[in-house]
């Protein structure tokens, strides 16, 4: 009954938002995309003269559902743009798809059920490579649709804007032309040369198109090559230069190759300048040349081992490289006479010191046979068998045979019954494979266009020093790709991409390249809206429709070639260049995508930018990691353990997902699973457990006066110190793109400073008079503190921000312009009331946290205050205010108690939140120690002693207005049980309750 009364003189909180998130309604969430969406368009329609925030979308794949990678990549992008926002900046972010590539053709073949609705059937009278390209273009868009609802749910900002794709006409219309940009400043080419080539998907790979994979099995052969003479100039030991001659090679030279099927297209060997080789005995008396520090059979020719039983005689000579220069042997099986060469890429240490050279098959192979002129012999097609008019008769039983499987062992037969086999032994090995059929590739020559990286390497190192690379770690990764990358093979045999727009010499096959050719298909693209007549056309259709004179009357041929995918996606840049996307300089001002793309995307965006505007499309970038499993396990439908972001969305709130994507930011792997995701919920909930409270605290605030003024407690100013740290390390973290920082932070300051600082603040707002100073203080540090956590939570949980800013008791918090749409992104990043940083202020931050620590501290190893804290925390109307006394020994403690400040209301019992705090003079704090007196827990902390002591009952009373329990002024004191404490009556006297009905009304609520 009194205690009701009581209660209703309460200023309670008046709680504007539930305690659990609303339930997901499809009409709240088309309002919030709805209110993003204007608030997107607003910032880019705004006039004022603002600096300008390029995010450049790296594309996904149209290929698939959408997938935790993506919700990580797109919420870490999101993030990071909202927060520009806040900073004031137009922030420019359009949502992009890579939609062509093998992938997709692969889905859209005819055989393949995915291949989308009966709609997207394409024209039944159309060519055969267009019904697939239609169809792909069908699975793609679908794949679109669905990406892009699933990124709205997610809360990203643009993703209701409009996006770009490379598929569209105008992107393939403006790769046309830079192709021909390209060839004009000769940076493209045609070549024969030896590429990664996957007979699995009958084309050429790139390298970002490759995984490696360490456990591949290789036969390793050591082959015999009969030496037929040496140099005449050469100083051979006489040993070796008796040789037995051509007729009869009494030597041979013992070659290690991994891969044997290369072996009919041998054309030399090389050695090691400045190496030594010696010449030994196999067990059958024959005398093999090797390098002088092999080691002998065994251990796959590195060295070492068993050697399988083969044991090789001591040397009989030993003499260095130029003994072997220029020398002859017999090829294994052609029988012709071929050259021992010279080679930087000879190590000694791996193999026997004497290398296979097939130009055909291999990158060092090549440019030594460029070198030398060595014939470049290819017999094997493009489906990875032996055949072609490069193969001899000879080999004839070779034919057919498919070379990484059966040829290789029908190679291996040939020499041993040649005698030319001396061992073999399996290899286990890091070999590529084709990323999408998990095939072993092959190199291969073949004809292909190229890009010239060796051209443009210099320029794009200097182009990458330029680049702010994050996090620190990554500095180097992509330099080092950039600085290695041989070459870029752009074109690739498919159907579904940009055709390469050239014409080839019917009998030569040498190409014929005609620029009005292909700027005028680029405008037939635009006005027409695909490039389909690329493949409907004949070759001499093609050049009497868009070609010059020049290819009038010509015998032409075309080729079914298109772009390489990466050269489509790697243009991105100048299509959002153009739609106005970039900053003022042309440029992305961050990019952010997985670390795989250091091979992938950020380089090929980069060569290309450097060949045609000579800087790099970016200034900074950011990587971000792969995500496994709680277990550090891959995704993968096999071990069942793929995490559906929509799943996570129905169980934990698009804020959940998000916060889960935040804090794994740009880590190496980031972990998903239901441990993590729940602890993502727990910090959300969290997060609005606390700014639900603020909001309930400065309800009644008149915010109209000026906040600042208003501070007089030295808790609150305190705080207000721990507040400017909070939001200049947030600042920190998200310049740095660090989401993972910012969420750190979040919890930091929940749990040590904004948690802490609220239960010590509630007596004050719940128990002192509305207007008292004291109150107002308090009310003004929390209308700070609810708009530096709102404002630090927007970028990343924009959902939860958005509700609290709509339940703000004023129209935001002062940084919006008048006109602009009622969204929290649209606020600005301005916290005027924490730029005090004097010494003075700095200080009471720190002493305030020094009390926050002392009392955790003080109160941990008692059971007896924990059972009161949770008696008190039930009781929920009341701050928590245990019944004891705190004695404190220091004379140097934080905050000094005013002169004449009853130790049961003073300021340091009320922060501390005990019946009673004392500060004592050392000695008499040794001497209480000591005295029989009831000592609940006993600590040192530091400087700073505490005695905690329990307030005895018999001389106390609970007091029934504020709940704490307090000590009578004397012991003659007569006061019943439900006596008010001192400091309630005198509130109470005061007779500031009268609007205590509208109080209690309001908590109804
Ligand atoms: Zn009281």
């Amino acid at each position: 009954g009194q205690a009701m009364s009581y209660r209703a003189s309460l200023n309670l909180p008046k709680f504007a938002i539930p305690v659990r998130r609303p339930a997901r309604s499809p009409e709240h969430a088309e309002r919030l995309r709805r209110l993003w969406a204007e608030a997107y368009a607003w910032q880019l329609r705004d006039g004022r003269p603002r600096q300008v925030f390029s995010l450049h979308d790296g594309p996904p794949y149209a290929n698939g559902k959408p997938h935790v990678g993506h919700a990580l990549n797109k919420v870490l992008k999101d993030s990071v743009s909202r927060y520009q926002l806040l900073r004031g900046r137009q922030v420019r972010f359009r949502l992009g798809w890579d939609c062509h590539g093998l992938p997709i053709e692969l889905k859209a073949k005819p055989t393949q059920s995915a291949a989308g609705s009966d709609s997207a059937e394409p024209a039944a009278d159309c060519s055969p490579a267009n019904q697939i390209r239609q169809r792909a273009r069908a699975f793609a868009d679908q794949c679109i649709a669905e990406q892009r609802l699933a990124f709205q749910h997610w809360g990203v900002l643009s993703a209701s804007a409009e996006h770009y794709e490379t598929k569209s006409p105008g992107y393939v219309a403006r790769q046309l032309l830079a192709f021909d940009r390209l060839h004009s400043l000769g940076l493209v080419y045609r070549s024969f040369l030896p590429v990664h080539w996957s007979d699995s998907s009958a084309t050429a790979l790139a390298e970002a198109e490759l995984v490696y994979r360490d456990d591949h099995r290789s036969d390793s052969a050591f082959v015999l090559m009969p030496l037929i003479r040496l140099s005449a100039d050469a100083s051979a030991p006489e040993a070796l230069r008796d040789s037995g001659g051509e007729q009869q090679p009494r030597h041979h030279l013992l070659v290690w190759t991994t891969t044997p099927w290369t072996l009919p297209a041998n054309a030399a060997v090389a050695v090691g300048p400045g190496m030594r080789y010696s010449l030994r005995r196999l067990p059958d008396g024959r005398t093999v040349v090797v390098a002088a520090s092999w080691p002998g059979f065994g251990g796959g020719g590195g060295g070492g081992g068993g050697g399988g039983g083969v044991e090789l005689g001591e040397p009989l000579a030993e003499f260095p490289a130029d003994a072997l220069i220029g020398a002859t042997y017999r090829h294994p099986f052609s029988n012709a006479e071929c050259p021992v060469l010279p080679s930087d890429h000879v190590t000694e240490d791996k193999g026997t010191g004497l290398v296979h050279v097939a130009p055909a098959h291999g990158r060092e192979d090549f440019q030594l046979g460029i070198k030398f002129k060595l014939p470049l012999v290819s017999m094997v097609t493009e489906a990875g068998r032996f055949g072609g008019p490069g193969l001899s008769e000879s080999l004839e039983e070779l034919n057919g045979r498919h070379c990484l499987t059966e040829g290789s062992g029908a190679v291996l037969d040939l020499l041993r019954r040649r005698s030319l086999l001396a061992h073999t032994e399996a290899l286990v090995h890091s070999y590529p494979y084709d990323w999408r059929t998990g095939r072993p590739v092959m190199l291969r020559a073949s004809s292909q266009w190229f890009l010239d990286t060796a051209g443009l390497r210099d320029r794009a190192l200097t182009a990458l020093d330029t680049v702010r690379i994050l996090p620190d770690r990554e500095a180097g990764a992509m330099r080092a790709f950039v600085a290695a990358r041989p070459y870029w093979c752009i074109s690739r045999q498919r159907v579904h991409g940009v055709p390469i727009p050239v014409l080839y010499d019917e009998s030569t096959g040498d190409p014929v390249y005609d620029s009005q050719l292909t700027r005028r298909f680029a405008e037939h693209v635009a006005e027409t809206g695909s490039a389909d007549s690329w493949f409907e056309l004949s070759a001499d259709q093609l050049a009497e429709k868009f070609g010059s004179s020049e290819l009038r009357h010509r015998r032409l041929k075309k080729s079914g070639d298109i772009f390489d995918i990466w050269m489509d996606s790697g243009l991105s840049w100048a299509v959002a260049g153009e739609a106005g996307d970039l900053d003022a300089d042309g440029q992305a001002s961050l990019c952010v995508e997985g670390q795989d793309q250091f091979r992938g995307w950020f380089s090929s965006s980069l060569l290309l930018s450097v060949a045609l505007t000579g800087r790099p499309p970016y200034k900074s970038l950011a990587v971000h990691g792969f995500t496994v499993d709680e277990t550090g396990r891959k995704m993968s439908k096999s071990v069942g353990n793929v995490v559906d972001p929509e799943q996570v969305i129905l169980r934990h709130g698009p804020d959940g997902l998000r916060y889960w994507a935040a804090s794994a930011g740009l880590a190496v792997r980031p972990e998903i699973g239901d441990r993590l995701l729940a602890a993502a919920d727990g910090h959300v909930k969290r997060l609005r457990s606390h700014l639900r409270f603020l909001l309930g605290c400065v309800s009644d605030l008149p915010l109209s006066e000026t906040v600042r003024t208003a501070i007089c407690h030295p808790a609150d100013a305190g705080y207000l110190a721990l507040l400017a740290d909070f939001v200049r390390s947030i600042e920190a973290a998200f310049d740095a793109c660090d989401t993972g920082a910012v969420c750190r932070q979040l919890e930091q300051l929940l749990s040590q400073a904004a948690g802490p600082y609220l239960a010590a603040v509630k007596h004050r707002l719940y128990c002192f008079p509305a207007d008292s100073p004291d109150r107002r203080s308090a009310q003004a540090a929390l209308w700070q503190s609810l708009r530096a956590i709102t404002m630090a939570t927007a970028p990343v949980l924009p959902h939860l921000a958005e509700e609290v800013y709509a339940a703000l008791p004023v129209d935001g918090f002062g940084g919006r312009p008048a006109e602009s749409p009622t969204s929290v992104c649209l606020e600005a990043w301005q916290f005027p009331d924490l730029s005090d940083s004097s010494d003075s202020r700095t200080l009471l931050g720190r002493q305030l946290l020094a009390l926050f620590r002392l009392r955790s501290a003080a109160f941990a190893g008692s059971d007896e205050f924990a059972q009161a804290a949770s008696a008190a925390a039930r009781l929920s109307l009341a701050p928590l205010s245990a019944g004891w006394e705190l004695l404190l020994a220091n004379d140097a403690l934080p905050w000094r108690p005013e002169a004449k400040e009853d130790p049961r209301f003073g300021r340091l019992a009320e922060t501390l939140r005990c019946s009673s705090v004392r500060v004592v003079r050392a000695t008499e704090f040794e001497s209480l120690r000591a005295a029989d007196r009831r000592v609940l827990t006993d600590c040192d902390l530091g400087d700073v002693g505490v005695l905690v002591e329990e307030v005895r009952p018999d001389v106390s009373s609970d007091c029934p207005r504020c709940r704490r329990r307090v000590a009578k002024a004397s012991a003659g004191d007569t006061c019943g049980d439900d006596e008010l404490c001192q400091q309630c009556a005198d509130f109470l006297l005061d007779g500031w309750a009268s609007d205590a009905e509208s109080s209690e009304t309001a908590t109804r609520r």
